[in-house]
């Protein structure tokens, strides 16, 4: 997509510092990183949103996405968290897919994700969601 900086970034148009590439995915270093050796993994195919991803650049994706994770926390011997936003409302920024591949390595790099509020039982409605969510998944072996 002409106006998008990661399918620019993945073309070699704006510059980054790279640290893995291949036929259908590439990863590099985030301009603003939350910690030390944060790493962006994004597919070339230009996607905004991970369900909008075709199911050939997807199972790349997330093999690329183990790749840097390995790399990662071998580099730093560290913890990390891999993130994905999907949305304006879940907070992305960059509607090109991506996942955040963050290294924790401690109580200085606590960075405010968190999960709160947070019910302390199960939605009232559970049996609503699960019908809602459940006819429409697709190739699901236990759709019953
Ligand atoms: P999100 O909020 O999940 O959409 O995250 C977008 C991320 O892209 C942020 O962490 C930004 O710092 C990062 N970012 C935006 N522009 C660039 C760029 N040109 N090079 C590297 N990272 C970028
Ligand atoms: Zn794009």
């Amino acid at each position: 997509m002409a106006d998008c900086i990661f399918c620019m970034i993945s073309q070699g148009k704006v510059p980054c510092h790279k640290v893995y590439e291949d036929e259908k995915c590439f990863a590099f270093l985030d301009i603003a990183p939350v910690s030390r050796g944060h790493v962006l993994v994004i597919p070339k195919e230009h996607a905004a949103k991970m369900h909008e991803l075709s199911d050939e650049s997807c199972p790349a994706l997330m093999l690329a996405v183990k790749k840097v994770s390995k790399a990662v926390q071998e580099a730093f011997s560290c913890d990390f968290n891999i993130l994905n936003n999907n949305g304006k409302m879940a907070g992305q920024a960059v509607h090109h897919v991506h996942f955040h591949v963050i290294p924790r390595r401690g109580i200085k790099e606590e960075f405010s994700f968190n999960w709160v509020p947070r019910k302390q039982q199960g939605d009232d409605d559970a049996e609503e969601i699960l019908e809602r969510i459940k006819e429409r998944i697709i190739g699901s072996a236990n759709k019953q």
